[in-house]
């Protein structure tokens, strides 16, 4: 671990940072022990240990099964989504705001790669423009984009980008079903692009080729006439 990784110190409740430790230690599936022999251990009452459990249940970290006990369920990309996607319907947050974020974590992630090149991620993301060339199917064509955009973020090398990315991921993809075949010249064009300047080592080329990659998919979907909406609760 590097020096500023982010201890679990961090919560300024002390109970939930020994709790979190505990649990974070744990593998997915493991049982808790039982309420009462854990606050027994850490000499707590049962309410603060039942109200510290509720809220890392809340958070996905742990399942509350009734009759068996508490299990961890590890701490999930997609689990933190839900939680955004929350927090976006209540705040009313556009579509459109959260591709502009989406950008801003692909141009840092291109720089990033671009300043590292790791061969693998790189021959990743090669693959990936392999697909793309040899299929005309959109969803085939989507399966490579979002592979191409996994290994972008790989060869960041960034543990925080690939993380958030993933949880953005969970928001985004089911709001983004645009048909890439229309297009699949382009699509290849501006990926080709983007590996390129990575494997040149050029930070710089690389997020003006990021920024090339979102100038055409506002336009996709400014032209797949979906109109402009909030996140919504399906009905
Ligand atoms: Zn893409």
């Amino acid at each position: 671990m590097s020096d500023d990784t982010i201890g679990l110190d961090f919560f300024e409740d002390q109970l939930m940072s020994v709790l979190a430790r505990q649990v974070l230690a744990m593998n997915p599936g493991e049982k808790l022990p039982s309420e009462r022999e854990q606050a027994q251990e850490l000499g707590v009452s049962r309410t603060a240990l039942r109200d510290r459990l509720g809220r890392l249940e809340s958070m996905g970290v742990l399942e509350r099964r009734t009759g068996a006990g508490t299990f961890v369920r590890g701490l999930r990309p997609e689990t933190v989504s839900e939680s955004i996607l929350l927090g976006l319907v209540a705040s009313k947050m556009s579509l459109a705001s959260l591709r502009s974020v989406r950008c801003a974590l692909e141009r840092q992630a291109a720089y990033e790669a671009a300043q590292k090149v790791d061969h693998i991620a790189v021959a990743h993301m090669a693959v990936a423009l392999d697909r793309m060339d040899a299929s005309d199917d959109s969803d085939e064509l989507h399966e490579a984009d979002v592979a191409f955009h996994r290994a972008l973020f790989a060869a960041s090398g960034s543990r925080a980008l690939i993380f958030f990315a993933d949880v953005l991921h969970g928001v985004l993809a089911p709001h983004q079903k645009l048909s890439l075949a229309d297009d699949r010249e382009r699509l290849r064009v501006v990926h080709r692009d983007i590996a390129e300047a990575v494997s040149a080592h050029d930070p710089a080329m690389a997020m003006k080729a990021i920024d090339e990659h979102f100038l055409w998919l506002d336009q996709l979907i400014l032209r797949s006439e979906a109109p402009e909406r909030t996140v919504e609760v399906p009905a």
